[in-house]
């Protein structure tokens, strides 16, 4: 677009000058015409009474057209004089004629005729040059201004501080990135502290985390916070057809942050943009150029005059290096899934917007739901608000919001599914395998609760395991039970049905997954020892590997693979063989009720109902 700008102006020069041109020749042929003073033609008789009764002006001989006016001047007439008329000139005189020349072209108001011919049709051309002239600076400034002028040429809105009201207060957990935030918008509000002592302001900070962990939140709590204008535009709007017009974009972006200085600019999804510029495939001009200018325009402005750029990504890894360098987006603030306290006080948080009832524990949910990202547990809450509505009550309880973890863990109850008997009893047999395994290896995680309900989400029946706090390391023993827990289903299975279902087609690629996992990435092989064969790339976003070893070792890791969930498998079939009375025993309650809690699932196990059966 910026080629086009230069013969864009070229022509509009040209265009007055032939305007000028136009009016010049209308001025001096058509418009005289126009303003000549309308003469009547009248014969020589009228001529002469008019003369007789006094009633004449001007008078003007020239050959024998005689033009005379009347008295007061007004009207022009015009006759043919006669030759023989010889008394002609004494006559006029006598009667209060005067001789002399009279201009037909007469303009009586010489500031309004020069108006009238030169100001009036030039009017409308500046007029529409005017706004021709504006259009063309939008197009070729950034897009959207074209046509919806409004918020400005890049497209950004523009927060005022109080328009969106979220406050670091509506953030929970998360403490460290609203630590370093609020240092920034401490910094906007008061950069004379700081340049006493020398520090300056980080240029950027770049958000990461999964989604749903509050990234785009913290950005509007800043901006709530900050009482500085605050720019807020997505990484795709930067997106565009035409090479050029996103870094015209970028470029306009930057030039009102300069000038509504100090102020903080927030770009999210900002890797929609900011990819690394592979240079494999010709590709994507238009992208390169947005970052490109995006590039230049932070290194370009005076980190001193007080303009942040704020950034969010939950694909830190894809992003450009050249983005993350010292003096870009120096600062990075990792927004991760929340702890149990976090947990706990982002449901009180969201809780505050419900009506609830007032013995509400919200430690066991916030348990429950171990993993879930600020998003889910707003969800969470509001499911309860739901079901409360639901089964007309006029507050959610406790229950309400356990059941909406389950709800957003596993999908609605299907109420319409309805299973066969003997399916019934094998989900039973099958879940109870899993919570049987888990409960009787030490180090697993003690069971919450069992359920044979089937979920929309395809499950026929779950096991919800809670950890009882948060891990961060896990030995090599607890993946290893966590693997024979996932194998205790088919094993109950295997053990009183003496056949297999397709019903553990999940927990067989947990397993895998799992298995292969400590092989290829955590070192725990005594084959491959202390190398990692594959590397995670998309840490936030489910982590996708991607595999670097010959063929001969990935055979025989797949091998390996094998050879360690089998074990795991076996592991599971011997616990569950050494205890098959509780197997029994808990089945059949589970069958019975369709639930069963993690408290009456060790109670049953505990009590020495059946003599044989000790541990
Ligand atoms: P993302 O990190 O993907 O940008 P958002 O900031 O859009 O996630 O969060 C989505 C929603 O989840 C928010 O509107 C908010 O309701 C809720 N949420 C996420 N994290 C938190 C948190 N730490 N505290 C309170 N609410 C949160
Ligand atoms: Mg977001
Ligand atoms: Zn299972």
């Amino acid at each position: 677009m910026q080629e086009l700008k230069k013969p864009s102006k070229k022509p509009l020069i040209f265009y007055y000058v032939v305007i000028v041109l136009v009016i010049m020749v209308l001025n001096m042929t058509l418009f005289p015409v126009m303003w000549e003073t309308p003469v009547q033609e009248v014969d020589y008789t009228t001529f002469m009474s008019m003369t007789y009764d006094n009633d004449i002006g001007l008078v003007q001989i020239e050959g024998n057209e005689i033009t005379f006016t009347d008295k007061a001047q007004e009207k022009v007439y015009q006759t043919t004089a006669i030759s023989s008329d010889l008394g002609l000139v004494d006559r006029v005189y006598e009667h209060g004629g005067q001789l002399s020349s009279i201009d037909t072209n007469s303009q009586p108001n010489l500031l309004l005729s020069i108006l009238l011919g030169w100001v009036l049709p030039f009017l409308p051309f500046l007029v529409i040059g005017y706004f021709l002239n504006k259009r063309m600076k939008n197009a070729v400034g950034g897009g959207d201004g074209m046509m919806f002028g409004m918020s400005g040429n890049s497209g950004a809105k523009m927060y005022v501080p109080s328009s969106t009201g979220i406050r670091f207060s509506d953030v929970a957990g998360e403490d460290e990135a609203k630590e370093l935030l609020s240092e920034i918008v401490d910094f906007l509000h008061d950069p004379e502290k700081y340049r006493q002592i020398g520090a300056t302001l980080p240029k950027g900070a770049l958000l990461v985390g999964p989604p749903g962990t509050g990234k785009t939140l913290l950005a509007k709590a800043v901006a709530g916070e900050a009482n500085v204008p605050f720019f807020s535009i997505a990484g795709s709007e930067f997106v565009e057809m035409f090479v050029g017009r996103g870094a015209a974009k970028v470029r306009d972006l930057f030039k009102q942050a300069n000038e509504k200085a100090p102020c903080i600019i927030f770009i999210d999804e900002i890797d929609t943009i900011g990819k690394k510029r592979d240079g494999q495939f010709a590709g994507n001009d238009e992208r390169e150029q947005t970052l490109n200018q995006l590039l230049t325009e932070m290194d370009g402005f005076d980190g001193s005059k007080g303009v942040v750029v704020l950034a969010a990504t939950n694909r830190p890894d894809s992003l450009d290096p050249a983005l993350l360098r010292p003096g870009r987006f120096d600062r990075r603030i990792p927004v991760e899934l929340p702890d149990l306290q976090g947990r706990i006080d982002i449901l009180k948080v969201h809780a505050k917007k419900i009506r609830l009832a007032e013995n509400v524990d919200f430690t066991p949910i916030a348990k429950m739901a171990a993993g879930a990202s600020g998003a889910e547990l707003a969800n969470i809450v509001n499911e309860a608000a739901l079901r409360a509505v639901r089964s007309g009550r006029q507050y959610a309880t406790q229950e309400d919001l356990q059941e909406s973890v389950e709800v957003v863990i596993a999908g609605y109850q299907k109420k319409s599914r309805v299973l066969s008997d003997e399916e019934k009893k094998i989900v039973a047999y099958h879940e109870t395998g899993h919570a049987l395994v888990a409960a009787l290896q030490t180090h697993s995680a003690p069971v919450q609760k069992i359920t044979i309900i089937p979920r929309t989400s395809g499950a026929l029946g779950y096991t919800l395991q809670v950890d009882d706090g948060d891990h961060f390391l896990m030995s090599k023993e607890e993946l290893l039970n966590k693997i024979a827990t996932y194998t205790g289903g088919r094993a109950a299975e295997e053990l009183v049905f003496h056949s297999i279902t397709t019903g553990a087609s999940n927990d067989i690629e947990q397993a895998t997954k799992l298995a292969r996992a400590m092989i290829s990435q955590y070192g725990m092989s005594d084959e491959f020892g202390f190398v990692a064969f594959e590397t995670v790339t998309n840490q936030y976003l489910g982590g996708d590997v991607s595999l670097s070893c010959s063929p001969e070792t990935q055979a025989l890791m797949d091998k390996k693979v094998t050879e360690l969930v089998e074990e795991q498998h076996q592991k599971a079939l011997k616990i569950l063989q050494d205890n098959e009375g509780k197997l029994h025993e808990l089945a059949e309650y589970l069958y019975q009720h369709e639930t069963i809690t993690g408290q009456e699932f060790m109670d049953i196990l505990e009590r020495k109902s059946l003599p044989e059966q000790g541990k």
